[in-house]
C-alpha cells in the first residue's frame, strides 16, 4: 500500500505523523510532515498534539510559531487546545499565559473546549483566581467545565469548594460522572469527612455510577483510609469483573488495618483469580505480614516474590521486611537482611531497623541505624529523639543530652501533633492541652474524669513514654493533654456509643496515649479507632489490633 501511494498525502499522511510521534520516531515524523505536498489544518493540528501528548512543550510550541507565521489558514481550536494541554502538563506559566493571550487574539475566548482547557491550566498552575474568573465568564458551561472546576478546588486544597461546585453542578441539573466523581472522593478524602462519603456512596448509587469500577476502587480505597474497612470489602464485593487495581486497593485495606490472614488469603484468592501480582501488591502483602507479625509468611512470600514471580526486591519491601524481622526481635536478622541489600539503603529501610532497636532496646544496632537516618535527613527532629531515647533507656544520659544538643542545632522546624475527630459534618481539631474548642470546659472534665475512672482499674501513666515519645508536642506535664486524649473525650462526650469513634493523628501516637485507649476501650465498652502515621489502630476490649506494635 504505501508503495502504490503516495503516502505522504492527505489523510494517510497525518495518520502516519501521529504515529510516528506516538511511537517516538520524532525525526520520521518531522521529515514525512516536511515532505507532505499538501499540508493542511489537519496535518498541522497531528504534529502539534502528538508533541503535546509526548509532553515536547518546546516542540509544541515552535510548531505552533511556525503555523502562526506559515499557514495561510486560520488556527482552530483544536490546536490551540493541544498547546494549552502541553503547557498545563509542563506547568510553564509564562508560556501558559502566552496562549491565553492568543487565544483571546484569535476570537476564542468565549469557545467552551477552548476556555475549559485554560481553566484546567491555571488549576495545575495553582491560579484558582483565574480558573474562577474564567469560569463565571462563560457564557454557558457544559459537563467538562464543571468537572474541571471540581478538579481545580481537589487540587488545590480547597476541598469544601469542590463540594460546593458540585452541589451547584446538581442544582444546575447536571449529574455527575466518572470524572466528577473520582474528584470529589479526593475532596472528602481530604476532608475526612466519613458522612460525607456515605452521602456521595448514595450519589454514587443514584447515578448509576456504582457498576464503574475507577469510582468503586476509589470508594473502596477511602472507606478503608477513614477506618471503615468493612464497608470497603462490601464495595468490592459489588465489582462484578475486579482488576488489579481494585485488588491492589483492597489488599491495602487489609495491611492498613493490620489483618496479615486475611491479607494472605485475599492475595491467594487474586492469583487464583488470574491476576498478576506486581511489586506494589507485594508492598501491602509484606507490609500486612509485619503489621500482623507474620514472620514465617512473610519470609516466604519475600522469596517467592522474586523467585516465582520475578518480581525484583525494592526499598519499600525491604523495609517491611526489617520491621516484621525487627518487630520479633530478630535485630541481627534484619541488620544482616540490610547488609546483603544490593540498593542503597533509605530512610524507609534504616527507619524500620531504629524501630525495632527502640522497642527491642539494642543500643549498637539502634544507634548505627539512627545515623545513617541522621546522615540521610539531618533536619529530620524524630531520628535525634528516638537516638536520644534509646541512650536514656539504656541509663546513657550524657550521650542522650548530646544527642539533644546536637538536635537543636540542625532542626529548624518541628511538626506540630494534632488529632481530630469528626462530628455533626464537621472536623474539630485539637492540639496538645488546647483550649480552643466551644465545649473546652466539658470535654476537659470528661477527659479527668475519665484518666481517674481508668487509673481505678489499673491504669499507670507511663512517664517512660515521654522518654520514648516521638512527637516532641510533649513537656513532662503535658502527657495527660496530648491531642488524641483530648480528641477521645470529646468523641465520648458527642459520639453516638454504638459507633466507632474515629480519630485521626497526624504523628506517631505514643505509648501513654495507646494504653490509654485500651483501657477507654474496655470501660466504655466501644470500639475506638485511631489512625495515626503508622497504621490504623482498633481498640476494643482493653486491647489494639497492633498488638502493642507500631
Ligand atoms: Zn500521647
Ligand atoms: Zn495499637
Amino acid at each position: 500500500m504505501v508503495k502504490s501511494l503516495d503516502y505522504r498525502d492527505g489523510f494517510i499522511g497525518d495518520q502516519l505523523v501521529s504515529c510516528y510521534l506516538h511511537k517516538g520516531s520524532i525525526p520520521d515524523a518531522q521529515k514525512l510532515f516536511d515532505e507532505m505536498p499538501h499540508k493542511d489544518s489537519v496535518s498541522w493540528n497531528s504534529l502539534v498534539s502528538g508533541f503535546s501528548k509526548r509532553g515536547e512543550l518546546g516542540t509544541c510550541l515552535s510548531v505552533f510559531s511556525r503555523m502562526r507565521s506559515e499557514m495561510a489558514l486560520e488556527l482552530n481550536e483544536l490546536t490551540v487546545i493541544s498547546v494549552i494541554s502541553a503547557c498545563a502538563s509542563a506547568k510553564a506559566r509564562d508560556e501558559g499565559n502566552y496562549l491565553h493571550c492568543c487565544a483571546v487574539k484569535l476570537g476564542m475566548e468565549l469557545e467552551v473546549k477552548v476556555v475549559n482547557a485554560l481553566i484546567n491550566m491555571y488549576g495545575k498552575f495553582g491560579c484558582v483566581d483565574s480558573a474562577f474568573k474564567l469560569f463565571w465568564a462563560m457564557p454557558e458551561q457544559n459537563m467538562v467545565s464543571w468537572n474541571s472546576m471540581v478538579a481545580v478546588w481537589t487540587q488545590n486544597g480547597i476541598p469544601n469548594e469542590a463540594v460546593n461546585y458540585f452541589n451547584m453542578m446538581r442544582v444546575n441539573g447536571l449529574f455527575p460522572d466518572e470524572a466528577t466523581m473520582v474528584s470529589l472522593l479526593q475532596a472528602c478524602e481530604n476532608l475526612h469527612l466519613g458522612r460525607l462519603v456515605e452521602t456521595m456512596h448514595g450519589v454514587i448509587f443514584t447515578c448509576g455510577l456504582n457498576e464503574n469500577i475507577t469510582i468503586a476502587t476509589t470508594l473502596l480505597n477511602l472507606y478503608s483510609k477513614l477506618g471503615n474497612l468493612s464497608v470497603s470489602l462490601k464495595v468490592f464485593a459489588e465489582i462484578r469483573k475486579p482488576d488489579k487495581v481494585a485488588f491492589t486497593a483492597m489488599l491495602a485495606g487489609y495491611a492498613m488495618h493490620g489483618r496479615g490472614k486475611e491479607a494472605i488469603e485475599f492475595f491467594e484468592r487474586s492469583v487464583r483469580e488470574g491476576v498478576e501480582p506486581d511489586h506494589v501488591t507485594f508492598t501491602h502483602l509484606l507490609s500486612a505480614c509485619s503489621h500482623s507479625g507474620l514472620v514465617r509468611e512473610g519470609k516466604y512470600y519475600f522469596q517467592i516474590m522474586s523467585e516465582v514471580y520475578k518480581v525484583q526486591a525494592q526499598l519499600d519491601h525491604y523495609s517491611c521486611m526489617v520491621d516484621l524481622l525487627g518487630r520479633y526481635g530478630l535485630l541481627n536478622d534484619a541488620h544482616q537482611l540490610i547488609k546483603n541489600m544490593t540498593l542503597e539503603p533509605n530512610s524507609g529501610v534504616w527507619g524500620a531497623l531504629l524501630g525495632a532497636c527502640r522497642v527491642h532496646r539494642n543500643i549498637n544496632i539502634g544507634k548505627e541505624a539512627a545515623e545513617n537516618l541522621i546522615a540521610l535527613n539531618p533536619s529530620d527532629p524524630r531520628n535525634y529523639i528516638m537516638l536520644s531515647n534509646i541512650y536514656s533507656a539504656a541509663g546513657l544520659w550524657s550521650d542522650a543530652s548530646k544527642v539533644r544538643a546536637l538536635m537543636k542545632t540542625k532542626v529548624l522546624t518541628r511538626n506540630p501533633g494534632y488529632s481530630f475527630i469528626e462530628h455533626g459534618n464537621k472536623i474539630h481539631r485539637f492540639v496538645v492541652d488546647d483550649y480552643s474548642h466551644p465545649d473546652s470546659d466539658k470535654i476537659h472534665k470528661k477527659l479527668e474524669e475519665t484518666m481517674r475512672r481508668i487509673q481505678e482499674i489499673g491504669f499507670v501513666s507511663e512517664t517512660e513514654s515521654i522518654l520514648h515519645d516521638v512527637d516532641v508536642e510533649v513537656k513532662t506535664d503535658m502527657i495527660n493533654k496530648h491531642s488524641e486524649k483530648i480528641a477521645l473525650a470529646y468523641g465520648l462526650l458527642v459520639c453516638n456509643a454504638h459507633k466507632p469513634l474515629v480519630i485521626i493523628k497526624n504523628l506517631r501516637i505514643c505509648r501513654d496515649c495507646h494504653n490509654t485507649a485500651k483501657f477507654v476501650s474496655l470501660i466504655e465498652k466501644r470500639t475506638i479507632i485511631i489512625r495515626d502515621s503508622k497504621r490504623f489502630h482498633h481498640f476494643s476490649d482493653g486491647l489494639c489490633s497492633c498488638s502493642d506494635y507500631w
